[in-house]
């Protein structure tokens, strides 16, 4: 696989122009890592693969997903305005 690559820390995912987006189940939010927040606080050569993230507000574990963008902007191509996935949801 040519087009493989590989990304084990933070530095490689700004490298490749990506995120980290952690989605807690329980909570159903989601938090995102920005590599450059993290490069500009001196954590390049983080391992993110190893980490173990916790969720802010119940303490579990996140799902981690590798975003090759930002969230905000993925959400826009959703389709649903705020206001329907609200509706959706109840
Ligand atoms: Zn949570």
């Amino acid at each position: 696989m040519e087009n493989f690559i590989e990304v084990h820390t933070i530095s490689d995912l700004g490298d490749n122009g990506m995120s980290l987006g952690l989605y807690c189940l329980s909570c159903q939010r989601w938090k995102e890592i920005i590599p450059n927040e993290w490069l500009s606080s001196g954590k390049p050569n983080f391992d993110y693969v190893d980490q173990k993230f916790k969720c802010e507000d119940c303490g579990k574990p996140p799902e981690k997903q590798v975003r090759w963008k930002p969230i905000k902007e993925q959400v826009r191509f959703r389709g649903l305005s705020p206001t329907e996935a609200k509706m959706r949801s109840k």
